[in-house]
């Protein structure tokens, strides 16, 4: 008997550390399982999010908006990224709107540009002067909107500072999202260049920014050379790298001001970095930001639609290692509706974690009806 009970009690002290372990993998299994129902019933669309851009007028009122803002609900949009004209007030009024709709609302402004804006109007020495001398207060390039302030600065950056305060402070608001961000183009994309009748096989003068005395004498103290005295600025990597760093210490500013009002920092950007850097001085994959929406809008480029596979595979490849998100941004106007079925597709198939369709209100019902289909 006591043998017996001694083997028993053998026997169970062998079985006990192995119901334990079976017992903790079960716990594992059953929790994993929960914590892998709960993520899909909580936030299905974590994975690949919906967006559209949309500029919002402050006369409509706010039965106009709730309408439009149910129609992307209901077609499957998950955020709306709201162009207030960087005021705070209006999109004060918004937010609970958009949130009654489910969407997600981001604070769209325009950054280095700045038309309209009257507190920079009554500054005219922030406005960008270009390498032949013209200032962009009274002598915008390419089209009348174009008032690019000086990056550099300490007024016109404190200013672009401050707006991106007032909209970070918003309740309810998840990012402010840095548009413009970059300095003129010095290239236009190839396929608007015969609406300019413009040739632009070398860097112009008349579209290279910015040579204001604050700049010149800031790349001075660092490089102990003037830009205005060389003979091809284009190849001046110093004063190029200057001007990258210039758009890139808004960025990381704007990045700190965002995140201390609780909120995240998205840009729209140009389609991948070398690109970006090419054709308006932007470095995107050195920033501090949450999310990019590069613009990989394909028209624009006189490119096909596996264009936006290749764009969007590339900026993922940039980030990678880095703590920052790419959704790809697609431009609907003459999109046919399959064409913006395989551009999401494409977009997913390369690493993006959503897209954004510009703008919001172009969107044709043939293309809806293809974005509430999409499935995730
Ligand atoms: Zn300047």
């Amino acid at each position: 008997m006591q043998m017996e009970n001694s083997r028993v009690m053998r026997n169970r002290s062998k079985a006990y550390p192995r119901l334990w372990v079976y017992s903790v993998i079960l716990t594992v299994l059953y929790i994993s399982t929960i914590q892998a129902q709960q993520k899909e019933t909580v936030s299905t669309h974590e994975d690949f999010k919906l967006w559209t851009w949309i500029t919002a007028d402050a006369k409509r009122s706010d039965a106009s908006f709730q309408e439009e803002f149910d129609k992307y609900a209901a077609n499957g949009i998950d955020a709306v990224l709201i162009n207030t004209g960087t005021d705070p007030k209006l999109l004060a009024r918004l937010v609970p709107l958009a949130k009654k709709s489910q969407l997600e609302v981001h604070a769209w402004m325009f950054t280095v540009n700045r038309p309209g804006d009257k507190i920079a109007e009554q500054h005219p020495e922030w406005y960008a002067i270009s390498r032949d001398g013209k200032s962009t207060y009274d002598d915008p390039p390419y089209v009348e909107y174009y008032k690019w302030l000086c990056p550099t600065r300490k007024e016109s950056k404190a200013h672009i500072l401050s707006l991106v305060s007032g909209l970070a402070k918003v309740e309810g608001v998840t990012s402010v999202h840095l548009d413009y961000i970059r300095y003129s183009d010095i290239f236009l994309p190839i396929g608007l260049l015969p609406k300019y009748n413009l040739l632009q096989d070398i860097e112009l003068p008349r579209y290279d920014f910015c040579y204001c005395d604050v700049c010149v004498s800031e790349f001075e103290k660092i490089h102990h050379k003037n830009p205005k005295n060389s003979e091809n600025p284009a190849i001046d990597m110093e004063w190029k790298n200057f001007r990258l760093n210039q758009v890139k210490a808004i960025v990381d500013e704007a990045y700190v001001i965002a995140h201390t009002n609780g909120k995240q920092l998205t840009a729209a950007v140009f389609p991948y970095p070398e690109m970006a850097d090419h054709m308006v001085r932007q470095r995107w994959d050195k920033w501090d930001v949450d999310a990019v929406l590069p613009m990989i809008y394909n028209s624009f480029y006189n490119e096909e639609i596996d264009w936006i596979g290749y764009a969007t595979g590339q900026g993922v490849s940039d980030l990678k290692g880095k703590n920052v998100v790419l959704h790809t941004g697609i431009y609907v106007p003459g999109m046919s509706a399959e064409d913006v079925s395989t551009a999401i597709q494409l977009a997913k198939k390369n690493g993006a974690k959503g897209v954004s369709f510009f703008d919001g209100p172009a969107i044709t019902e043939g293309q809806w009806e293809v974005i509430k289909g999409f499935t995730r």
